[in-house]
């Protein structure tokens, strides 16, 4: 603060110097402006008086005093060119030239004063008037002439006017008398005008030359406002400049990650987060408009199959494949990975004809070979189809549904593109309530069991009893084909199975009538990889305190594959409690006989398809599972047996148990009482 004080103190200080100075200047100039007149008709009033009167007895001293004044005339004259010349234009320093021009004047003066006081007495009236008048023209003259400076112009009039005046009162002469108070009078006027005069000069130079220094700060003021407003806009051009780059760079940056945090590392589509994305923004565009879109679910048939054959890098190669394929038919990134062989397409402002021959297309072009790592492999896909704002108006409702069309499809092992309809649009309400009633389906008592026996092929004796769920809901009887999937997908299956498994325990251990024979319950993958399996197991035998011989548990060979150690290990911990164990279904699971042949095993049921079909080839595959079990060490059952010739053809080829409608069909266990004791009578 005080710093900023004192400069501007500093700068106020500086101004008012500049501006004396310029004062000092002017005025000097203005002194210097006259000199030349001055000089002249000084030099002419001199000659004048030296020549033109005749003084014979002061003539050669008048010569003298006239060289003496044309001395200091062409000094003054000399002075007066080199302010013409160097000076007059320039800002200079006035203190010197000033002093010179002032000691010019006075110098001129003191010889006036010089010439009235010496020739005084030499003068008669005529010369005396005359020089009078001389004196007082010069005096007149030097009035505004020196009004650059007071006390020269005073001083000039008081040198050229009051000796000779005083002379001429104190002479003693009347007439000169006069004239020395007319002098004196005259000098008076003139000093006190010339005072006047050169007071006025100071004023109006001050005057002027503060403007022209309030002016020219303005000038210079506006001056350097221009160059800042210049050197602004130059910086804001450039900062736009900058910005505008910047802008661009960023964006292009965000664009960038953009695209790679959306893309799926392996196939190069759309993830799913940034699928449902475009998904959204796409659907808000279309239904502005009034337009439709598709969006097709598309699953490959026999991935896995390639995955767990040939490797991971090739399955990976596969997908990169397809997905190449699939985004050749998407625009502008429109296509995405779901998941494992999973893939999406939006096909916007697309009807039902055109999502159903793109899909086709689409079909086609997937089942064409591929070359991947030097395998020639042929793939098929599974394609759901749903549309919006048709089937729903929620994004992730529609793949839903047309994920839901695709699985319906697969289900039928049908070839062409799915498109979700009402019906589906039914089965899936049927199933989203049969997944809420599930719920509450143990609590609410809907659930019991139902038993089919497996008999003896030989005596027809039952061996075992097959405890087989069953769920009436609210009245209608669901099966167990349709819930324990949903029980699987819900996670329920854990309380569910638990459920079956005391439940069947409890009721084998009461079986008065058939205290030898066995109960089998089928337990799911999910359950029996469950950490709390053999604990739930456990607990059941415990309650029930059945021997542990009498339960079988039928695990479905399908589900050996993925899971292979474990479900070994779980195998060998339920033998170890002299638990038996089921394959359910052989046949349909395509397990290597490598894999079997380590698990720990007593029976193979031979799948129900099997026996339907043994006239279409059902037999060699019988025969060979029967061989296999042998080889094994293990019993077979033939599950749907409903004729006597299915069940005698059977037996002939081996098969240790049956089951199947033409025994019996899954009964409750009253009915299984009155069965038994049917039979035995
Ligand atoms: P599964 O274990 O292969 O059971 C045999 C199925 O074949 C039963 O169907 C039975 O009713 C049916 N069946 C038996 N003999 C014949 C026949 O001669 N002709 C015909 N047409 N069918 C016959 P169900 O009861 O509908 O059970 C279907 C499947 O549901 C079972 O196949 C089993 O895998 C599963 N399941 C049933 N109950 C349970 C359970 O408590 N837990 C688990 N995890 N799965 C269960
Ligand atoms: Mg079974
Ligand atoms: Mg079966």
């Amino acid at each position: 603060m005080s710093n900023l004080a004192g400069f501007i103190r500093g700068s106020a200080i500086n101004n008012v110097f500049e501006i004396a100075r310029a004062n000092l200047r002017d005025k000097t100039n203005g002194i210097y402006e006259n000199v030349l007149f001055g000089l002249i008709g000084s030099l002419v009033a001199a000659f004048f008086l030296v020549f033109a009167l005749d003084t014979p007895n002061t003539h050669s001293l008048k010569v003298i005093w006239l060289v003496i004044v044309a001395i200091i005339t062409s000094l003054r004259f000399a002075d007066w060119l080199y302010w013409f010349i160097k000076l007059r234009r320039k800002k200079y320093e006035p203190s010197r030239a000033r002093n010179r021009v002032v000691l010019g004047v006075i110098s001129l003066a003191l010889m006036w004063c010089i010439y009235a006081v010496v020739f005084y007495d030499s003068m008669d009236l005529t010369e005396l008037a005359l020089t009078f008048a001389m004196l007082c023209t010069l005096s007149s003259g030097a009035n505004s002439a020196l009004s650059g400076h007071k006390r020269a112009a005073i001083l000039y009039t008081v040198l050229l006017l009051t000796p000779v005046s005083c002379m001429a009162l104190f002479s003693g002469i009347s007439i000169h008398f006069y004239l020395g108070c007319l002098g004196i009078l005259y000098n008076l006027s003139v000093a006190f005008s010339a005072a006047r005069a050169a007071d006025l000069t100071e004023e109006s130079v001050k005057i002027r030359n503060e403007n022209a220094y309030i002016l020219e700060k303005l000038h210079k003021e506006a001056a350097q406002v221009d160059e800042v407003n210049g050197k602004l806009s130059e910086a804001y051009k450039q900062l736009n400049v900058t910005n505008e780059s910047l802008e661009k760079e960023v964006e292009r940056r965000t664009d960038e990650i953009r695209v790679l945090s959306s893309l799926d590392p392996l196939t190069q589509l759309y993830n799913r987060s940034a699928f449902i994305q475009q998904l959204s923004e796409t659907a808000a565009k279309s239904i502005k408009s009034g337009h439709s879109v598709a969006l097709l679910f598309i699953d490959l048939n026999g991935f896995k199959k390639i995955n767990d054959t040939l490797g991971h890098k090739v399955g990976d190669a596969v997908l990169v494949e397809v997905a190449g394929r699939i985004g050749a038919f998407a625009n502008d990134y429109q296509a995405g990975r779901w998941g494992g062989d999973e893939f999406l397409m939006l096909l916007p402002y697309a009807d039902h004809e055109t999502a159903i021959s793109v899909a086709n297309a689409l079909l086609a072009r997937i089942s064409q070979p591929l070359d991947v790592m030097s395998n020639q492999l042929y793939l098929s896909a599974t394609i759901g189809i749903a549309m919006l704002p048709e089937h729903t108006s929620s994004e992730t409702e529609l793949i839903q549904l047309a994920d839901f069309a695709m699985f319906e499809q697969k289900k039928l092992h049908l070839s062409a593109p799915r498109m979700f309809s009402q019906d589906l649009f039914e089965n899936l309400k049927q199933i989203e309530n049969l997944r809420d009633g599930l719920q509450e389906a143990i609590n609410n008592k809907q659930m019991y069991l139902c038993y089919q026996p497996i008999v003896k092929c030989k005596t027809k004796q039952p061996w075992s009893f097959e405890a087989l769920l069953r769920w009436n809901f609210n009245g209608n009887l669901v099966g167990p084909d349709t819930f324990i999937p949903l029980a699987e997908q819900s996670g329920l299956i854990h309380e569910i199975g638990a459920w079956v498994l005391n439940r069947a325990c409890i009721d084998a251990s009461q079986w008065q009538h058939s205290p030898n024979a066995s109960v089998s319950v089928n337990v799911s993958i999910i359950q029996l990889l469950d950490s709390d399996f053999i604990d739930i197991l456990d607990r059941a035998l415990k309650t029930s305190k059945l021997q542990p011989e009498r339960l079988h548990l039928e695990i479905t060979e399908s589900m050996f594959a993925d899971n292979k150690v474990k479900v070994k290990a779980k195998l060998n911990a339920i033998k170890a409690r002299n638990v038996q164990v089921s394959i359910d279904d052989f046949g349909t699971g395509y397990s290597s006989l490598s894999q079997l042949q380590t698990l720990n095993f007593d029976t193979i049921k031979i799948d129900r398809s099997f026996v339907l079909n043994m006239h279409q080839g059902g037999e060699a595959i019988i025969r060979a599972t029967l061989f296999i079990a042998k080889q094994f060490g293990c019993k077979t059952v033939a599950e749907g047996i409903e004729t006597e010739q299915e069940a005698l053809t059977l037996s002939e080829m081996g098969v240790d148990y049956l089951q199947g409608f033409l025994f019996a069909k899954p009964m409750v266990n009253d009915d299984l009482r009155r069965w038994v004791e049917n039979i035995e009578t």
